[in-house]
């Protein structure tokens, strides 16, 4: 099954963009996933071909009329279509990794781009459309919005990312961010590569990559920490045994290190 990405723009020139290359793009002439960017003028009614006009309740800018989106929904609609509906929208529940996860896994999206000053709320209702926001501050329009939803969810199609590995520790898979990464060459500017990463103990490294990750999630990113501690209470450890013992503790079982 091929991830069917359906876009409703006023500018379908935006589509592929970024998504044409690198790991997207490869995936796209691969036929992993597909897209079909599509104008929404085409269901203009009236001769200027106008798709938005002034706002009910009067005041700034314009509003994508619910008639004329609703017309280009159902024409992008195929028979027994169980495409979830997005409108990108700063009003909406903000995306997360989980969201982009389930996404990944289904058939696919129909992504309407809002513009101007937003859509009218009827088409929201009786599309049932699922208003889904990328951040707490404002595009000019949904069009990049919905690249970055598509650029999350197309690396984790089946087959587009070569490590796969490398998904699963990513920031937000954990619910840490990530332990901090480091590459040749051994020494930059006076500053060495934490020793431990060059050992070879696979262990003491995973152990180390975890509480800095931890520590970088506390430090960082409270919320994420708190939700974290809750789903893994502290277990008692063979060194916490043993620090109750009376040894000296090397590192905390649950706790970061200060950062
Ligand atoms: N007046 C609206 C903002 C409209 S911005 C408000 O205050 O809520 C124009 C369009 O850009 C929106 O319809 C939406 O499709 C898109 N957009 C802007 N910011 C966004 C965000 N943070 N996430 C997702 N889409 C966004």
């Amino acid at each position: 099954m091929t991830f069917a990405a359906t876009i409703l723009t006023l500018y379908p020139d935006m589509f592929p963009g970024p998504l044409g290359q690198s790991l997207s793009g490869r995936a796209l002439s691969e036929a992993k996933w597909s897209l079909d960017a599509r104008q929404i003028r085409d269901h203009a009614t009236n001769r200027h071909r106008s798709v938005d006009d002034t706002p009910a309740g009067g005041g700034a800018g314009m509003v994508l009329r619910a008639d004329i989106l609703a017309a280009a929904i159902d024409a992008a609609t195929l028979p027994e279509d169980t495409r979830p509906r997005l409108l990108m929208s700063p009003r909406g529940k903000p995306l997360t990794q989980e969201r982009v996860r389930q996404l990944a896994a289904g058939p696919g999206a129909i992504i309407v781009c809002g513009r101007f000053e937003g859509v009218d709320q009827r088409v929201i209702e009786a599309r049932a459309l699922e208003e889904v926001s990328i951040g707490d501050y404002i595009l000019s329009g949904g069009e990049i919005a919905a690249i970055t939803l598509l650029d999350a969810v197309i690396r984790l199609l089946p087959g587009v990312m070569g490590n796969q590995e490398s998904g699963e520790t990513e920031s937000f898979e954990t619910g840490l961010l990530e332990h901090p990464h480091y590459t040749r060459p051994a020494t930059f500017e006076e500053r060495g590569i934490p020793e431990i990463l060059t050992s070879g103990n696979h262990k003491k490294i995973a152990e180390w990559r975890l509480s800095e990750a931890m520590a970088l999630t506390a430090a960082r990113r409270p919320d994420l920490w708190a939700a974290y501690e809750a789903a893994h209470p502290p277990k008692p450890t063979r060194r916490t045994r043993s620090r109750a013992k009376g040894e000296p503790e090397t590192k905390p079982a649950n706790a970061p290190d200060s950062a």
